[in-house]
């Protein structure tokens, strides 16, 4: 797998210094975090970062979907294209994901869109070489 993915999960939560929140400076440590952090690596990798954000988003929800019906290829074809989304919407330190909570919403719908492109984007465009 990616390179990206590797560097992130470099950081280790439960070890060393409390990581200050880029949005609010709080020192974050196990056990005390932030209103900002939404993600611990010690949770799981990036990838498994987005499906929960999927999972818990109200747009893939209102649509009446979920991430399961994202096949394991298609995660592992676009994961260095997640790990980028991911990284554009939150701030990875040591192992901790802070962003906004409207940031969750942001990248499940871009998520969620290249996943299933909508009626509004020509389908005769997306040229798929898989
Ligand atoms: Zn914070």
């Amino acid at each position: 797998m990616g390179t990206i993915i590797s560097q992130v999960e470099g950081g280790n939560a439960d070890a060393g210094a409390p990581v200050r929140c880029p949005i609010c400076a709080q020192p974050n440590e196990p056990g005390r975090l932030c209103k900002h952090v939404r993600w611990t690596f010690d949770q799981g990798d990036p990838l498994e970062f987005a499906r929960f954000v999927l999972d818990t988003s109200p747009y893939v929800q209102a649509r009446g979907h979920s991430s399961s019906e994202i096949p394991k290829i298609w995660w592992e074809r676009q994961g260095e294209w997640i790990v980028e989304k991911v990284l554009i919407h939150f701030d990875a330190s040591d192992g901790y994901v802070f962003g906004e909570h409207k940031d969750l919403d942001m990248l499940a719908r871009e998520i969620w869109r290249e996943f299933h492109p909508e009626a509004e984007r020509p389908q005769m465009q997306r040229v798929d070489l898989f």
